[in-house]
């Protein structure tokens, strides 16, 4: 790959492909259930963590309008089930701060920091997520040039609003773009469908799904980014 003189934008994907998901996820809603075991049991002991999940889908299905703010889709599932359950509604802010907390705990996959870094210095960097953590309170504060979420951009991956404010604040073109990520729908296709070239980051060796066009390119990590981008060498 030749070196990108033109590049001045890399959107960068968060869950999966930064810092591994599922398990922050899982003790995140423990410390929820948790709290909420502690708070309003008669909801507790009606709802296990699986039903709560299968309430906020249904939610979902009813009011689409909500669905790409995971933050708001979970707080009204949860006031609807508290004052189901004779409990004010309110109650929600607290069990949502405690899941807020523990959705922060990411650990960040050891060649994110470094590579992070290096890229920073040849363009801009934007992390773009359907999730809500919030990098800021994450231990990559400070490592993007700007981060978006889906909840602030009105519509989630594979729309094109997060991919759209990440060039306009940029003022990148999607020739001058890269969008990284480890989704093959929500990422590698949503990206380029409008024009952005795409890095699939594959750090389990899944298989590409046969229904889509292969990737410009996969890698199994951040350093694999950076050894095919090939950007000339800046001192520090
Ligand atoms: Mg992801």
């Amino acid at each position: 790959m030749e070196a990108w003189t033109r590049l001045r934008l890399i959107t960068i994907d968060l869950d999966d492909t930064v810092w591994p998901c599922a398990p922050v996820i899982r003790e995140a809603e423990a410390a929820h259930y948790a709290w909420l075991a502690a708070q309003a049991p008669r909801l507790t002991a009606a709802h296990d963590t699986e039903s709560l999940r299968s309430h906020r889908r249904e939610l979902m299905r009813q009011q689409p309008e909500i669905a790409h703010d995971v933050t708001a889709l979970r707080r009204t599932a949860l006031q609807q089930l508290l004052v189901a359950h004779r409990y004010p509604a309110e109650l929600a802010d607290g069990a949502m701060e405690v899941f807020r907390r523990a959705r922060n705990c990411v650990e960040p996959y050891a060649d994110v920091i470094p590579a992070l870094h290096r890229l920073r210095r040849h363009c801009q960097l934007v992390s773009i997520t359907n999730g809500n953590a919030e990098v800021q309170e994450t231990p990559l504060r400070d490592r993007f040039d700007r981060c978006l979420t889906a909840a602030e951009a009105g519509a989630a991956k594979p729309a094109p609003a997060l991919f759209e404010q990440a060039m306009a604040w940029a003022e990148a073109t999607p020739a001058e773009s890269l969008h990284v990520g480890d989704d093959p729908f929500l990422d590698v296709e949503a990206a380029r469908a409008i024009g952005i070239a795409t890095v699939w980051v594959n750090r389990h060796a899944r298989p590409w799904p046969a229904e889509l066009e292969p990737p410009l390119v996969e890698v199994a990590d951040l350093h694999a980014l950076e050894a095919w981008l090939d950007l000339p060498v800046v001192d520090e």
